[in-house]
């Protein structure tokens, strides 16, 4: 099988698993956004997926996010849409904020205060605007990555109050080894709490590959799938 009928299949397959899910969560298909985590994973890859109709794609690390927009741009050859909406999701050291300020559509870690600001400026700096995501920590285990559920509402507040940078919801990862299905259900407590003092932010970012199922049935609006669409990564992490 050639690569591009791969990733249809594997789409397909997913798709299959998300109306599913939904039907029985008792949702509506058009409520869950999918976003292919693409991270290791070449441009040409990307490319594929955009001509299969996808519009969303994740990343992990800058550079290697930036390097693959950059690369796309150059096959699309100017003609922007056809470019994906770019969400970065991985964990963010402050210093490269101002980088990643200047492509990503949407950041889903956003987890302390100083990189809530390093973003702002670098938005303020790229004179542009883009969706932030409270990362949420669903452990208390050491090297955790996220911000503690006491935490949210600070965070929540700074973006709100930012200059150019939009509150869009909250995002976790179930920890390892735990119920992905309790998980998801605390999260969706966070983000009710959330949205209860800021209304736009609805957006809960939570699944993937192993776990959307359980995602979608807690409220998840955005699933984030890599290995079911594009095979399992090289480099696991
Ligand atoms: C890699 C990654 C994913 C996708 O995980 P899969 O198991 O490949 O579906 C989702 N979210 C984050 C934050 C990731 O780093």
């Amino acid at each position: 099988m050639n690569r591009r009928d791969e990733l249809q299949t594997n789409l397909r397959t997913v798709e299959d698993r998300i109306v599913a899910a939904c039907a029985d969560a008792g949702r509506d298909r058009s409520e869950v956004h999918l976003i292919v985590i693409t991270k290791t994973y070449p441009a040409s890859d990307v490319a594929l997926l955009v001509e299969l109709g996808v519009t969303d794609v994740g990343e992990n690390r800058h550079p290697e996010a930036q390097l693959k927009l950059e690369e796309l741009r150059a096959m699309a050859a100017g003609r922007t849409e056809t470019l994906p909406r770019c969400h970065f999701v991985g964990g963010l050291q402050t210093n490269k904020a101002a980088a990643i300020a200047r492509y990503a559509d949407v950041v889903h870690s956003v987890d302390r205060l100083k990189l809530v600001r390093a973003l702002d400026k670098g938005a303020v700096a790229a004179d542009r605007g883009f969706d932030c995501l409270v990362q949420v920590a669903l452990s208390d285990d050491a090297g955790r990555s996220g911000a503690a559920p006491d935490e949210v509402e600070s965070i929540a507040a700074a973006i709100a109050a930012s200059e150019r940078l939009r509150l869009g919801g909250v995002m976790a990862v179930a920890p390892l080894g735990a119920d992905p299905a309790a998980a998801f259900e605390r999260l969706a407590g966070i983000a009710a709490e959330v949205r209860s003092r800021h209304p736009e932010a609805v957006r809960i970012s939570a699944g993937m590959s192993g776990d959307l199922e359980a995602a979608v049935r807690a409220g998840a609006t955005h699933l984030r799938i890599g290995r079911s669409v594009l095979g399992a990564r090289p480099s696991l992490r």
